[in-house]
């Protein structure tokens, strides 16, 4: 067992502490990944404050991991001391049931195993990225391409492939009209990613003060939502709108940005249920979906995807003593567009 350095919440409202956490043996398909960078994601600060439910305490999260292996088990093949690697939220699943056979282990219908907050294999809880290493089954990591520095690789593991799959899958692309709904982490992804996929791409964002950024990440148009002329304006719009916000916001208001047929996948998670009219989604056959990350295989794809079309976050690399200012500023809406700890300022 090796016992490396870590940043911890031990409840609900303080901030994070510096601790240690103890990484498993490593099994005969195990890598032990020494970590360099990891994101910050909304998610991890929903957890850690027990808004999505009452975190089992104390928490190590962080589920954008990027660095490099470090050591292999016996039998593993995919990955080799060296390597540039990365973990996403899932470090397990059944690997038997009809999701996980298609490669959606997200959608694991036994539960997966997620990078934090769960128990693992072995009946320990699960530790994310705020420490040094982890180790993780060889099925469970991907490759960084070359030419994806580790920094900005980190948040694709989360924020790129949560916005790639739903853009991959209600099939941004040319002719298609799509929103962004927030540029924080995952908005700033989805605006590059749709845009790479060569869909006219919109932001709404509550304010216009990060248009310049959001133009030059490759939207067409971006708007403020705090103008109520935004939503006459744009009224029967999009063909898709990727909501990526962490609070509640008033869904009646977005479907009726839609076109006939248009969707509204939600991939914020507030802590709040959020209400709908049944009219907004019948005047003009409207969907609500929602989406979660994505599985093993369309991750590394995403990853492919974005060195293919020279795409990563913009990041912001913060060392362990900034992590809970860096929480305020998200919460706050104050981050662009990725928070990234340089996990060697841990020990
Ligand atoms: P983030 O960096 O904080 O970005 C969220 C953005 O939403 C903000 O930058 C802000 O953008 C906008 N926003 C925040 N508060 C708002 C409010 N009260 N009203 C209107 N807009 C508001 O967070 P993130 O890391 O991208 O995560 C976003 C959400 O997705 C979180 O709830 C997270 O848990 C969830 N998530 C889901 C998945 C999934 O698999 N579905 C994966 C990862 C994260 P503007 O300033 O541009 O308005
Ligand atoms: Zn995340």
């Amino acid at each position: 067992m090796l016992t490396v350095p870590a940043y911890a919440a031990k409840n609900a409202t303080d901030p994070l502490e510096p601790t240690t956490i103890v990484r498993r043996d490593l099994g005969p398909r195990d890598v032990l990944i020494e970590i360099k960078y990891a994101g910050i994601c909304h998610s991890d600060i929903h957890t850690a404050r027990s808004e999505w439910g009452p975190a089992n305490y104390p928490i190590v999260v962080g589920h954008e991991i990027a660095g490099v292996v470090a050591e292999v088990g016996a039998e593993v093949d995919k990955h080799a001391l060296g390597d540039r690697v990365g973990v996403g939220c899932l470090v397990d699943s059944c690997r038997e049931c009809a999701s996980c056979q298609q490669g959606l282990e997200q959608y694991c219908l036994n539960g997966n195993i997620g990078t934090y907050g769960s128990t693992g294999r072995d009946g320990e809880p699960t530790a994310g990225g705020y420490s040094t290493h982890i180790v993780v089954d060889q099925d469970f990591v991907l490759r960084i391409p070359e030419g994806i520095e580790l920094d900005v690789a980190a948040p694709l593991l989360c924020a790129g492939i949560t916005l790639y799959s739903p853009l991959n899958h209600w099939n941004a692309g040319p002719g298609k009209k799509v929103a962004i709904i927030g540029l924080g982490g995952l908005g700033h992804m989805g605006v590059q990613i749709a845009h790479a996929m060569g869909a006219e791409v919109t932001v709404l964002s509550q304010s216009l003060k990060k248009q310049e950024d959001g133009l030059r990440l490759g939207a067409d148009h971006y708007h403020a939502t705090s103008d109520p002329d935004t939503f006459t304006e744009l009224a029967g719009t999009f063909d898709l709108i990727v909501n990526t916000v962490s609070a509640n916001l008033d869904l009646d208001d977005y479907l009726g940005l839609l076109a006939v047929d248009g969707t509204l996948v939600e991939v914020g998670a507030p802590e709040h249920p959020m209400p709908v009219m049944a009219f907004s989604l019948m005047g003009g056959r409207k969907s609500l979906a929602g989406s979660g990350i994505g599985g093993i295989p369309e991750t590394q794809e995403m990853l492919d995807f974005c060195a293919e079309h020279g795409l990563a976050a913009v990041v912001e690399v913060i060392g362990a003593d900034k992590i809970n200012e860096a929480w305020d500023r998200v919460v706050g809406s104050d981050v662009r567009y990725r928070f990234v700890i340089d996990t060697s300022t841990l020990s």
